[in-house]
């Protein structure tokens, strides 16, 4: 097991585009981190980086302390886990996950790998699969060979390039907690790149977001969601995404185009002076007015809105409210949604509400939104002016204390 630390990295490409750029990022041993961030923003070049398939341009790489950026992948311990398995067709299931031990430099006693190949095949569930051909297997369990033969080596770390993005979406939420637990039980450290925020979210003790080369935040996934640093990260995590809204305050309270809304003096304070700023607000900080607590009334605003249609999912339920466009923020809800790599941010407010909730579209309806929720954004710069980052520190703080007390309990019940 090992530390990674990434100090500076740079990657310019032959025609001098830094796909990376200028990326510091300490990977604590045993930890889970994901990159995650919308296409080209150079996660897999940063990985590659990592494994050793790519040059480093500038900056320094270091594995356990030692710096490695002329080692050669080989000699890193690195295992790494691609988005295609690499497999290959004319070997057994077993032999394939054998394969990278009979390539090694430091070759094993038959009957030791025999133990790990079968060992890691257990952990896996592919014992029944031992002597089938890749290209029989279903796609999940070809991607529990690329991992067994990740296992099977031992290695400092596993890097992980999009591996679940060729299945379907019940076969990805499976192998993701699988990978999880597999992640637990081994207590390796683990790089893992994707561009789906949930996969982000439910495996990584922190995600590092990308934009452009450019780390954005480095967090756990709950600082991510209630502390983002700007407009880019506070779109990118959360699904349903964030809305943002234009606002400006005035007389003590925030002018939008769905209403005025009281808020608490931190969120004022934020909008004062400004002639525009961008309010965001989680879906989740709506309510059917009538399904609000007494005692939590007071912590948010009322307002009448219009839905246009509403969702009825089962557990909960999705309204939609249109709004007028403002010009004033179409360039910078533009150039957010290309950065996100969307169509368009169009002017629709999307609210989660109970499932019980009697709303429907086109009629008159009163919501509630927590007003301790709101985030605001500079228009310019599109910094969230709302952040508390002692309150970001302590959820990290906190997520890793969690961490700690898995592992701890995981090495207990491997031993
Ligand atoms: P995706 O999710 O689409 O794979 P990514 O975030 O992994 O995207 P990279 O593949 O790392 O992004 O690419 C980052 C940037 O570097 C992109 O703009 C891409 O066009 C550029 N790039 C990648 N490989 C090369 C290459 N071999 N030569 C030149 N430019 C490259």
């Amino acid at each position: 097991m090992a530390t990674i630390e990434l100090k500076n990295l740079v990657k310019k490409y032959d025609d001098g585009f830094p796909a990376v750029n200028d990326v510091s990022l300490d990977i604590a041993d045993g930890e889970f981190v994901i990159l995650v961030g919308p296409s080209g923003c150079g996660k897999s070049t940063l990985l590659r980086m990592i494994v050793g398939l790519e040059d480093i341009t500038e900056g320094d790489l270091l594995i356990d302390g030692k710096r490695v950026n002329e080692v050669a992948p080989r000699d890193r311990n690195l295992s790494m886990v691609f988005q295609n398995y690499a497999l290959y067709p004319h070997l057994t299931v077993y032999e394939n996950i054998a394969f990278p031990m009979r390539l090694s430099k430091n070759k094993l006693p038959d009957a030791e790998l025999d133990e790990r190949v079968r060992r890691a095949s257990t952990m896996l569930g592919l014992d029944d699969h031992l002597e089938r051909k890749p290209g029989n297997l279903s796609g999940g369990q070809r991607q529990r060979v690329a991992m067994g033969r990740a296992i099977v080596r031992e290695a400092d770390a596993f890097l992980f390039d999009e591996p679940l993005s060729n299945l379907d979406a019940k076969l990805r939420g499976q192998m993701r907690t699988q990978i999880a637990q597999l992640q637990r039980q081994l207590g390796t450290t683990s790089v893992y790149v994707t561009h789906d925020q949930t996969e982000a979210m439910t495996l990584g003790d922190r995600v590092a977001v990308l934009k452009k080369g450019k780390l954005q935040q480095v967090a756990s996934p709950r600082e991510l969601y209630e502390q983002p640093v700007n407009l880019f990260v506070a779109g990118f995590i959360g699904s349903p995404s964030m809305n943002f809204l234009p606002a400006h305050e005035s007389g003590g309270r925030l002018q939008t185009p769905i209403g005025e809304l009281e808020a608490p003096e931190s969120v004022i304070a934020a909008a004062r002076g400004r002639d525009l700023v961008l309010l965001g607000i989680r879906p989740e900080a709506f309510e059917d007015f009538e399904f609000v607590d007494e005692a939590l009334i007071a912590h948010g605003s009322r307002l009448t809105v219009t839905p246009s249609h509403t969702e009825w999912l089962g557990n909960e339920q999705y309204g939609y409210i249109d709004y007028e466009k403002d010009p004033q923020v179409s360039d910078v809800l533009g150039e957010l949604a290309r950065d996100l790599d969307q169509d368009d941010i169009p002017p629709l407010i999307v609210v989660t509400l109970s499932s019980a909730s009697r709303i429907r579209g086109g009629t008159e309806a009163q919501l509630w939104v927590d007003t301790r929720k709101l985030h605001v954004f500079d228009v310019g710069t599109g910094e969230n002016l709302t952040r508390d980052p002692e309150r970001g520190a302590e959820l990290t703080r906190q997520a890793g204390e969690d961490r700690a007390r898995e592992l701890e309990t995981a090495a207990e019940a491997r031993d």
